[in-house]
């Protein structure tokens, strides 16, 4: 394996080092230090809030790696050795898209879920229909409602969380590809039955898209839509009400908060068709139930939501 050094290799692809103490700062905010401020939910926190940073915009620096190894990883991977973009210190094999130690403090879920919404349940079933306790009497008042099925990787937690929040508010967007890579390899075991026609990311409010400057959905779709071999669609839905924070609302005040949120715009992308929305935390099922309503509205055929990591009861609500 060749190694370029470090800084021959940064001059060469144009990169200035970023300020120790600014990175530092960075990390200390998605690692949830003081500058974190608690006070936003993880799908509708204000830009404002801690990570996205005050004064001029700037994005972190990705690994060198990024910018070539993505597109030829075996041949490029002995000139641009990738590294972990969580650890920053194990180097990945071309495949990967976290280290193995990394790798294994996600808190992978496991069956049985809730058919609707992916609740993991206790003890052991093969059942193919089974309802949580929300979810069963919402079925039976509404049997529309059972068209919709929800499934998480992993609990929102440890490094899968912190990878999130580097996303999000770190401002690193190329981890994005990483897990939307790893959103890809797990789901078909999610929905191993499932052929989707369309991958739809949940759309921000274009005040919300202004004020963070990216949609962290779409980076997480677009690399799930590749390598899956599905289209992304963009076009077909919109945020037309711009939602406050959620964090402090309870579900109800979720649901009633997001009503009529979403408009599908083009119901001819979506009319008779299998989509899936990606989003990147479940906390309450109010943004994809919400999204999900507005699809089936407009003629979709079935709709499933995919989600990075979920909020378990007992876990911590904030961003
Ligand atoms: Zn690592
Ligand atoms: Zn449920």
């Amino acid at each position: 394996m060749i190694r370029l050094p470090t800084k021959l290799l940064r001059k060469a692809l144009g990169e200035r080092a970023k300020p120790p103490e600014r990175r530092r700062n960075a990390e200390s905010a998605c690692r949830g230090g003081p500058g974190l401020q608690p006070s936003a939910g993880p799908q509708d926190a204000p830009a404002d809030s801690a990570g996205s940073g005050r004064g001029p915009r700037r994005r972190a620096q990705p690994p060198a790696h990024f910018l070539f190894g993505s597109f030829f990883p075996e041949l490029l991977s002995g000139f641009f050795p990738r590294i972990c973009p969580l650890c920053r210190r194990s180097s990945l094999e071309p495949r990967e898209d976290f280290c193995a130690p990394c790798t294994a403090d996600f808190r992978l879920l496991s069956p049985p879920y809730c058919s609707r919404c992916g609740e993991p349940l206790a003890g052991e079933s093969s059942a193919a229909l089974l309802l949580c306790g929300r979810c069963l009497p919402a079925c039976q008042q509404d049997p529309q409602t059972g068209r919709l099925s929800i499934r998480s990787c992993a609990a929102y937690a440890g490094e899968l969380r912190r990878a999130i929040l580097l996303l999000k508010y770190g401002r690193q967007t190329w981890m994005g590809a990483h897990l939307g890579s790893f959103l890809a390899k797990t789901c078909p075991r999610l929905f191993p039955a499932a052929v989707f026609d369309r991958v739809l990311p949940v759309p921000l409010h274009p005040r919300r898209l202004r004020e963070r400057g990216f949609n962290q959905c779409t980076f997480l779709a677009k690399p799930l839509g590749r390598v899956l071999r599905i289209p992304v669609e963009l076009r077909a839905v919109s945020r037309s009400r711009y939602t406050p924070p959620q964090t402090a609302l309870a579900p109800a005040e979720r649901r009633r908060n997001l009503a009529e949120a979403f408009v599908v715009h083009r119901p001819d992308l979506v009319r008779g068709k299998t989509l899936l929305m990606v989003d990147d935390v479940y906390t309450t099922g109010a943004t994809l139930e919400t999204l999900a309503a507005a699809l089936f509205r407009a003629g979709a055929h079935r709709v499933c939501g995919l989600t990075l990591a979920r909020t378990l009861p007992g876990s911590r609500l904030d961003p």
